[in-house]
C-alpha cells in the first residue's frame, strides 16, 4: 500500500497560520504544542519572504478523517490560500516535478500511545 503524504506549494503560501490553528482545533492541542509549524525564512537580506509549513511528529496525517475516504487533513481543508494537498505520495511526487519551490512531507503517524506534551503531563 502507497504511502500517504502532505504537498505544500511554498511559492503561494502566505504564512497565514490557519494549518496551524485548524491542526490544534482537529486535535485538540494545546497552544505550546504544533502537529505542523510554519517556519518564516528571510532571504536577500531581509526582502524575500518564505513560508515553509512543517509536520511535527504530532502529526498523524488526521487519520481519523482521512481513514472515511472523503475528508481532507483539517489543514488542507482551512488553507485558505488551497497550497496543500493530501494523497499517495506517488502522486504528490508528480506535483513536485510540475511545480517548483513545493515541498513533500511523509509524516510518520504517531503511534496511538503517543500523546500530545500537554495530555501526557496529566
Ligand atoms: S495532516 Fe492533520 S495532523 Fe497533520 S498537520 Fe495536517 S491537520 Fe495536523
Ligand atoms: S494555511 Fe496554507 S497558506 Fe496559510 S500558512 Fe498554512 S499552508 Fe500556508
Amino acid at each position: 500500500m502507497a504511502s500517504n503524504g502532505l504537498w505544500i506549494d511554498i511559492e503561494f503560501c502566505t504564512g497565514c497560520l490557519a494549518c496551524e490553528v485548524a491542526c490544534r482545533y482537529e486535535h485538540g492541542f494545546a497552544i505550546e504544542e504544533f502537529g505542523i509549524k510554519v517556519v518564516e525564512q528571510v532571504l536577500n537580506g531581509g526582502q524575500t519572504f518564505n513560508f515553509v509549513p512543517i509536520p511535527t511528529d504530532l502529526c498523524d496525517l488526521c487519520v481519523s478523517r482521512t481513514a472515511k475516504g472523503n475528508l481532507k487533513p483539517a489543514c488542507v481543508q482551512h488553507c485558505l490560500a488551497q497550497v496543500m494537498e493530501y494523497g499517495k505520495l506517488t502522486d504528490l511526487v508528480k506535483r513536485m516535478e510540475e511545480k517548483p519551490r513545493s515541498t513533500l512531507w511523509s509524516p510518520k503517524p504517531r503511534k496511538a500511545d503517543r500523546k500530545p506534551f500537554a495530555s501526557a503531563a496529566v
